[in-house]
């Protein structure tokens, strides 16, 4: 036998953290890192939060699990805080971003079959999307590398040009149901949606009867200084799937919707096992505390300002190495010139400063949302070393 016990899905390097503190993770061999990727948007109180950890600890001693069946205090209670600080009027718990994308697929299609439209099932997705790793999501996206292998797709998407509003009102048909996209790319690139594009689609959506679902999944939760990156540009979704830093690393993702758009979502029409446990409620409470109470979104807009600026300072030394600075709040990105990987392994294996390499040639700096001024000087302090001793890797 020659597989690992680990189906080798994943090209794993060398780092292999045990204990987190703050914003540093620390590897097996007693190495401290530098965290500016946070489990890919995931840690955002980073990785020794009391308030999170006390939660958890007290949830696992009350009560872990309970079916769906039974009534659920601890669900009510997340449901209504996100109902009342956002857009939507109601929430299905899951327990990843692909389930919440999912959901939000299913609550799309089943507006327009509930609604008497059964034909209208199309949803217009973007050009380097990306919703998930399950047939239905990686369907949504025209990302070539995750069909391979993976054939038939789910039909029902049709992909267009990002940012490009012309082409998705092309794109309208008798079939369509509604717009799925992210605000910002995260793995696409940190690629901002444009303010014009974002309110257009919202404009369609109204004048056509169609559906403008946001998949908020790494954007949301305060990663770009406000609760949901819609709110940036003046609009509200009908649907919106959130994940990743909800949980503030446990397990934990939703589907939000406005009454309207969830009309199709009655008694039997969707479902989880393990989605909505307690021990994830107590999870999701226990970081809408934090944002709540430390006053996160203001510092997160702060701090995402200061290391957007000392950025863009940084860059002009190496205009051989980067390009841009792209992104908002505490999602960045820096554009380079060529393949992000080889700089990223560089910081990473030479300098102990984690990044997250993304299309599009972009390296993402996803730090946790409760980085200080002290953690910014590290970073630049790493950064700039690396870049001063980087080789760039021969052309082939
Ligand atoms: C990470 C991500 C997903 C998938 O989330 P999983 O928890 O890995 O299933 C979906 N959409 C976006 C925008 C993401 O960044």
């Amino acid at each position: 036998m020659s597989i690992s016990p680990l189906m080798p899905v994943y090209p794993r390097c060398e780092v292999r953290p045990v204990r987190g503190e703050h914003c540093h993770l620390i590897s097996e061999d007693g190495t401290r890192y530098l965290d500016f990727a946070a489990g890919i948007a995931v840690n955002l109180l980073g990785h020794s939060h009391l308030g999170l950890i006390g939660a958890i600890q007290q949830q696992a001693a009350t009560l872990m699990h309970v079916s769906n069946l039974y009534g659920s205090p601890q669900q009510e209670r997340l449901a209504r805080r996100l109902v009342e600080s956002t857009f939507a009027d109601t929430v299905f718990f899951t327990n990843s971003g692909a389930e919440a994308v999912e959901a939000a697929i299913k609550t799309a299609r089943a507006y327009h079959q509930a609604g008497g439209d059964p034909q209208r099932f199309e949803l217009i997705t973007f050009d380097q999307a990306f919703h998930g790793r399950t047939m239905a999501t990686i369907s949504a996206s025209n990302q070539d590398k995750m069909h391979k292998g993976f054939v038939p797709l789910l039909p029902g998407f049709r992909y267009v040009e990002f940012d490009d509003l012309a082409a998705a009102e092309a794109a309208i048909g008798p079939q369509t149901a509604g717009f799925l996209v992210e605000p910002i790319q995260g793995e696409g690139g940190v690629r901002v949606a444009s303010p014009a594009f974002l309110r257009g689609l919202r404009e369609l959506a109204d004048a056509h009867d169609l559906l403008l679902v946001l998949d908020e999944v790494q954007t949301g939760v305060a990663r770009t200084g406000t609760l949901y990156a819609y709110e940036h540009y003046g609009i509200e979704p009908d649907i919106l799937a959130t994940a990743k830093g909800i949980g503030g690393g446990f397990p934990l993702g939703a589907c939000l919707a406005t009454e309207k758009a969830a009309r199709g979502m009655t008694f039997g029409a969707h479902g989880s096992t393990y989605g909505g446990n307690p021990l994830a409620m107590a999870a999701g409470n226990a970081v809408l505390d934090a944002i709540a109470d430390d006053d996160l979104l203001a510092e997160v807009r702060s701090n995402g300002e200061r290391l957007r600026s000392r950025l863009e300072q940084f860059i002009g030394n190496y205009p051989e190495l980067f390009e841009e600075v792209r992104g908002l709040g505490l999602m960045l990105g820096l554009r380079m010139k060529g393949e992000p990987r080889p700089f990223m392994q560089h910081l990473r294996d030479r300098h102990q400063l984690l990044t997250v390499a993304a299309g599009d040639r972009t390296l993402r700096l996803l730090p946790p949302l409760v980085i200080g001024e002290a953690e910014i000087d590290e970073f630049f302090e790493r950064l700039s070393a690396a870049a001063a001793d980087y080789r760039l890797p021969e052309p082939a």
